[in-house]
C-alpha cells in the first residue's frame, strides 16, 4: 500500500477569479507530478525518492511559486528556500536563499544523503550545489510575467506579501489580502515509510535575504514514521513561529490525537488565533491523508495504491468538503 500527497500552495483562490482553462492548467500540472511521484512508490521505491521527484516536477512547471515560477524578492531576485526529511531515519536537509538552482529539493537532499548538516544558506549552499554538480540554469529561467508584476504591485506597500492569491493572468483575487505559493509532497511507501518535502519562491516582494517556514525543518517540512509527514504552504511566519508541522506530529505523538485531529487543530484553530493563514498536507503510517486549510483554496492533490486519483482546489471538493 502506498499514498502519495501533494500541494501547490493556499490562498484567496476562487472560481470567479479563475478562467477553466487557468483552472484546468493547475490541475494537470498537479496530476503530472502525482503521475511522477507514483509511478515511483509503484514499483517499491521509496517515499523519499517520490517526494523529491514529484516536488522537482512541480518546481519545473512555471505556474507554481517554486523552482521557475519562483517569487521575486523587492529587488527583483529569486532566492528560493526547500527541505526534505525522511521519516525512518528522521535525516533532514534543507537549503535557503539559493539563486540560480534549477531543483532546490535536490540540493536539499543531497545535504540529506550526506548527512553532516541540517540546513545550508546563501553562499555556502552554492558553493555545496556546485561541488554536487547540481544543475544551474540563468537568472532568466526564474522569470514569469505575472510573478514579476505581482511584486511590482506589491513591493511599496511595504509589508510582505505570500503569492496565492494570484493567479496567471496577472490578476489580485483580493488586493487587500496576503499572497501565498509554495509546493509540497508527503508520501507513505509500500515499506510504510514516510516522507515529506517542500519548496518555495518565498512570499512576494520579500524582503531580500528573508527565510521562511519551507527551509526550516518542523516548521514547513517534518517526517516522523512515529505519527506522520507534513508539507506546509501559508504565511511562513506565522508557521515558523507555531512550529507547525512538528506540532502536528507532536499533537498525535503526545495526545494520541489522529492525523486529521491534530492537523485540524493546527490550521483551523491555533493557526488562526494567531492570524496564520494556510494549509498543510499530511499522511500517517496507515496512509490516511489531510489536506486541511484555512484560506479559500489550497492546490492539492492525492493518488493512493488504492486507485484515488484526486485533485482539487476549492474548500468544497474530494475530502477537504468532509
Ligand atoms: N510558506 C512560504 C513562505 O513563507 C510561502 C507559501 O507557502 O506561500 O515562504
Amino acid at each position: 500500500m502506498y499514498t502519495l500527497v501533494i500541494h501547490g500552495g493556499a490562498g484567496a483562490l476562487s472560481r470567479d477569479a479563475m478562467t477553466p482553462e487557468i483552472e484546468n492548467s493547475f490541475r494537470s500540472g498537479l496530476s503530472h507530478a502525482l503521475n511522477i511521484g507514483e509511478a515511483i512508490l509503484k514499483r517499491g521505491g521509496s517515499s523519499l525518492d517520490a517526494v523529491e521527484a514529484a516536488v522537482k516536477e512541480l518546481e519545473d512547471c512555471p505556474l507554481f511559486n517554486a523552482g521557475r515560477g519562483s517569487n521575486f524578492t523587492f529587488d527583483g531576485i529569486n532566492e528560493m528556500d526547500a527541505s526534505i526529511m525522511e521519516g525512518a531515519t528522521l535525516r533532514a536537509g534543507a537549503v535557503s536563499m539559493v539563486r540560480r538552482i534549477k531543483n532546490p529539493i535536490s540540493l536539499a537532499r543531497k545535504l540529506l544523503d550526506k548527512n553532516e548538516h541540517v540546513l545550508l544558506t546563501a553562499e555556502g549552499a552554492q558553493r555545496f550545489a556546485r561541488e554536487c554538480r547540481i544543475a544551474e540554469v540563468s537568472d532568466d529561467y526564474f522569470h514569469t510575467d505575472f510573478r514579476w508584476r505581482a511584486m511590482l504591485r506589491n513591493r511599496d506597500s511595504g509589508s510582505s506579501k505570500l503569492s496565492e492569491d494570484v493567479v496567471p493572468d496577472g490578476e489580485v483575487c483580493d488586493p487587500l489580502d496576503k499572497k501565498f505559493g509554495t509546493v509540497g509532497a508527503v508520501a507513505m511507501d509500500i515499506e510504510g515509510n514516510l516522507a515529506a518535502a517542500t519548496s518555495t519562491g518565498g512570499t512576494t516582494a520579500k524582503y531580500p535575504g528573508r527565510v521562511g517556514d519551507s527551509a526550516i525543518i518542523g516548521s514547513g517540512t517534518y517526517a516522523n514514521n512515529e505519527t506522520c509527514a507534513i508539507s506546509c504552504t501559508g504565511h511562513g511566519e506565522y508557521f515558523i513561529r507555531n512550529v507547525t508541522a512538528h506540532e502536528i506530529s507532536n499533537l498525535m505523538m503526545y495526545k494520541g490525537m489522529s492525523l486529521n485531529e491534530a492537523a485540524d487543530e493546527v490550521v483551523h484553530k491555533q493557526l488562526i488565533e494567531m492570524g496564520g493563514r494556510g494549509g498543510v498536507i499530511g499522511v500517517d503510517t496507515k496512509g490516511n491523508i489531510a489536506v486541511p486549510f484555512n484560506t479559500p483554496g489550497m492546490y492539492h492533490a492525492y493518488i493512493t495504491s488504492d486507485g484515488q486519483h484526486f485533485t482539487g482546489i476549492f474548500k468544497d471538493e474530494g475530502i477537504a468538503a468532509k
